[in-house]
């Protein structure tokens, strides 16, 4: 298990995240409070005060806003579950529009459509052909298309504290006590008082969020080129600036930068406890070996790609769900409080989706999805 002397390296991803919240005591007591500043928990902070702006809401996360996933994720925005789609979820593009042009975040959304590509049963007309474990080619386009995580995450942290939520980084939660009405949380060694809770922490601290069975926590790699040309891109059949992702295995997914960089990412360390990540370097071992894999087999998709130099190379954490379905779901210790996790690597979109869904179901106005529950016995 790691001490608290090492520190995890997970490599520079191209995002930029240029809001700070303001310093503030930490309260004795607020009516919400939000575990963990990623996409999930800004969003439902956010969402919660427009909600019930007469409600106080604290964010508290351990480390610094989009230090987990959101910080260091593809931003490939995508419209179904890991698990596709599901009862009740309804139309997550269109709500993640709506939700990030309501507390007016600009994100450079994009949504042209996402190619799935694959070795067998490919499209006639297929703009990609490439080789990778075989003849990658398109197979069918999806819903979706990319946003700028950092501009997401600054945008969310800015609605949110703008609207009076505090957010408090460096804060981590190591403890929750659930009575009738209110939850105790242990928040940097003291005690807040809240009337619910929502536990966004995703891959980490699974066992506060009564996580522990039901999930898998990952560590998965990415890396981005230089710009590439106009030409470049028109021979790897990428200039319609779409993503893609394999719909078979070994996996690969990809997206285009502003810069007209790609990003591209694959592979998974498997992690035998969450803690693991607390110690993960992207320079060593499983991980670097991976992150080289990736830069081999990109230069090996084409020859337009043959001495393609690369800017930005990093990982980050992600939690598989059973079934791949995204945790959403009472905490197994308090009705009043809800833990929303695991989007198997889906969770650009749902994550905030589902976040400012969080909101309204801890405000009364909305019943949770019927998908899951949580064991108690966790
Ligand atoms: C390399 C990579 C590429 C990805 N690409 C894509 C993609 O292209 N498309 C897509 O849809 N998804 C992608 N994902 C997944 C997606 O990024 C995540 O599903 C999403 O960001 C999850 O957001 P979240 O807010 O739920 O979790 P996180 O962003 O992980 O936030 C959880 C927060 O909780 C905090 N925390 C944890 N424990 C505590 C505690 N005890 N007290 C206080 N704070 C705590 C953490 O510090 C963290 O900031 C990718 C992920 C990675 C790593």
């Amino acid at each position: 298990m790691p001490d608290s002397a090492t520190k995890p390296n997970w490599g520079q991803p191209p995002w930029t995240i240029d809001f700070h919240p303001a310093r503030h005591p930490l309260p004795e007591a607020v009516d919400f409070a939000v575990v963990g500043a990623g996409f999930s928990g800004l969003a439902a902070a956010a969402r919660l005060r427009r909600i019930a702006p007469e409600k106080s809401v604290a964010v508290f996360d351990r480390a610094l806003i989009g230090a987990g996933s959101s910080g260091h994720t593809g931003g490939m925005v995508l419209a179904e579950t890991a698990a596709g789609d599901l009862p009740g979820l309804g139309d997550v593009l269109a709500g993640y529009t709506e939700i990030l042009k309501d507390l007016r975040v600009d994100a450079d959304l994009a949504l042209p459509g996402v190619w799935e590509i694959g070795r067998t049963a490919t499209l006639s007309d297929s703009p990609i052909s490439w080789t990778d474990f075989g003849n990658l080619r398109a197979v069918r386009q999806v819903p979706g298309g990319s946003v700028d995580p950092g501009r997401v995450l600054s945008g969310l942290a800015r609605a949110a504290e703008t609207s009076g939520v505090l957010i408090y980084e460096d804060s981590e939660v190591t403890g929750a006590e659930f009575d009738n009405d209110v939850a105790r949380l242990r928040v940097a060694g003291k005690i807040v008082r809240a009337g619910a809770v929502l536990f966004a922490t995703n891959a980490m601290s699974l066992e506060l969020a009564g996580l522990s069975t039901r999930t898998k926590p990952k560590f998965t790699l990415a890396i981005a080129t230089e710009p590439l040309s106009a030409a470049q891109l028109e021979q790897l059949g990428l200039a319609s600036g779409k993503p893609f992702y394999t719909i078979d295995f070994p996996y690969l997914w990809g997206r285009q930068l502003r810069s007209s960089g790609f990003i591209f990412g694959a592979g998974l360390v498997h992690l035998e406890n969450w803690r693991e990540l607390q110690i993960v370097d992207v320079s060593k071992g499983e991980a670097r070996k991976l992150i080289a894999r990736i830069e081999t087999r990109v230069r090996a998709l084409h020859p337009a790609l043959h001495d393609v130099q690369y800017t930005h190379r990093w990982g980050g954490p992600i939690l598989i769900g059973d079934d791949w379905q995204p945790i959403f779901a009472r905490h197994p210790k308090s009705p009043r409080s809800i833990v929303l996790a695991a989007f198997s690597g889906h969770g650009v979109a749902q994550s905030v989706y589902l976040g400012a869904w969080a909101a309204e179901a801890l405000c009364g106005h909305r019943d949770l999805p019927d998908w899951n529950f949580i064991d108690k016995s966790a």
